[in-house]
């Protein structure tokens, strides 16, 4: 047995992967991953992939980088964890300084966790906790209610999988999610904003009292297939959520950190904040799992107290870790130094070399938000992504569609010739696909 395929067979046996049947991986085994360097990722067997997914987008500048890896050397030498309750350390308050800066001070306080679903459990929890405060001996109804837009994904452990709008994730566990509402999605493709902001509105309306917070991807609903929306909805929404006396929760999870053409997504919407915003997935660079949750003074002042219940006691063994805050200082070291301005040249190689694919006869949709390119394929055929998935390691491309939605979400390496690289990539596999369909009709 080759020693790649030895490793994958170990790994089936031994390792249960995510987002996975595992009965499917055993006749379709896991790519086995010995190195990485910049966009590129190394199989055993010395085969290279270009990851134009980030690793589950998370990966900004490449792997195994020489910045972030210095800056997780010097704080492994100094301090590599301390507990947050009772300690405090400089990466995690630098950290938190610095991100409530970028938001003009109006999210100062920081909450740690680990991964974005730990993320979203925060912010649901402090949204409850908060109006139960502010309630504390009132008369109305209890807001136990989130609302969460048509196809939404804000991760799976079983608070954020209440409002996570995907059947297949959902579903098995139905019975143990507490409520939630799901309201239309605004969707380019569709032209339905307007529509989506009255339904929501209807919402708010029909249950005056009994939500406590909306959640919403900004611009982008990353896992819904990269379905966009402009900037104008977030505007709305913001302003309907203030009317209504709801939170407004920005799960920025997979589009801040530069992904969408500014440093947060939300900066676009030119709209005062929202009452929480949550980032993960890229603060690390792709190195370390961490998560912030970023509030407001009035949501902080309602915890305070001098009865310790009325505080919000949520912890993690590894809240703010300090290897991790160090990588997320490197990292934001990087967008100190221009990059939001570099990604738009990127963004613009990307958009030159994808844009003769538009008249490709299957490609419908091609769409783009900063670092985030994605096209529908037509017609795409019984296990559409799976197979291009496949076929695309061919072309030293590691990708995975979205059912029929083909996306790129890069690493902040996209010179010309990467651009090209990709567009051409993603031609070949999707002509070789394709024939794969017709040949399968005939
Ligand atoms: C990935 C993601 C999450 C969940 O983050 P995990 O670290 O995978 O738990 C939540 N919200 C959005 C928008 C995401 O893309």
């Amino acid at each position: 047995m080759s020693l790649d395929s030895d490793l994958a067979q170990r790994s089936l046996r031994a390792v249960w992967h995510p987002c996975t049947q595992m009965a499917r991986a055993a006749q379709l085994p896991p790519l086995p991953i010995a190195r990485g360097e910049g966009p590129w990722l190394f199989d055993t067997a010395g085969r290279r992939y270009f990851d134009a997914n980030s690793s589950w987008w998370v990966n900004l500048f490449g792997h195994s980088d020489e910045g972030l890896r210095a800056a997780i050397a010097r704080q492994l030498h100094t301090l590599p964890h301390v507990m947050l309750a009772g300690c405090t350390h400089e990466p995690a308050v630098r950290l938190a300084e610095r991100l409530a800066a970028r938001t003009g001070g109006a999210l100062g306080h920081a909450s740690f966790a680990s991964d974005g679903a730990s993320a979203v459990e925060i912010a649901l929890k402090m949204s409850f906790h908060y109006w139960k405060n502010r309630e504390a001996g009132g008369t109305g109804p209890q807001r136990d209610a989130f609302v969460c837009l048509k196809n939404s994904y804000h991760g799976e452990t079983i608070g954020a999988l209440a409002v996570t709008d995907v059947q297949i994730f959902r579903d098995a566990y139905a019975p143990l999610l507490t409520q939630s509402h799901t309201v239309a999605s605004p969707d380019a493709r569709l032209g339905n904003e307007d529509a989506a902001i009255d339904a929501l509105r209807d919402l708010l309306e029909r249950e005056r009292g009994r939500i406590a917070a909306v959640i919403v991807e900004p611009l982008v609903q990353g896992a819904a297939g990269m379905v966009m929306h402009a900037p104008s909805y977030l505007k709305r929404l913001r302003a309907l959520a203030t009317a209504h006396g709801v939170h407004l929760i920005a799960d920025e999870i997979a589009v801040g950190f530069g992904r969408t053409g500014s440093f947060y997504a939300w900066e676009q919407a030119d709209a005062p904040w929202p009452d929480f915003l949550l980032l993960s997935k890229g603060i690390t660079g792709g190195t370390l799992p961490l998560s912030v949750v970023l509030t407001t003074d009035a949501v902080f002042d309602a915890f305070w107290s001098d009865d310790v219940a009325r505080g919000f006691l949520h912890s993690h063994s590894y809240t703010g870790n300090a290897l991790a805050c160090a990588a997320a200082n490197a990292v934001l070291d990087r967008f100190d130094a221009g990059q939001v301005e570099a990604n738009r040249q990127q963004a613009q190689f990307l958009a030159d070399a994808f844009a003769p694919l538009a008249a490709h006869p299957r490609v419908e949709h091609l769409r783009q938000r900063g670092m985030i390119l994605a096209f529908d394929v037509r017609s795409a055929g019984d296990r559409f992504s799976e197979r291009f998935h496949l076929a695309a390691r061919r072309h030293e491309l590691l990708i995975r569609p979205i059912g029929d939605t083909v996306y790129l979400m890069p690493p902040y390496l996209i010179d010309e010739a990467a651009a090209v690289f990709l567009a051409g990539a993603v031609g070949r596999t999707l002509g070789e696909v394709v024939d794969e369909v017709i040949a399968d009709a005939a």
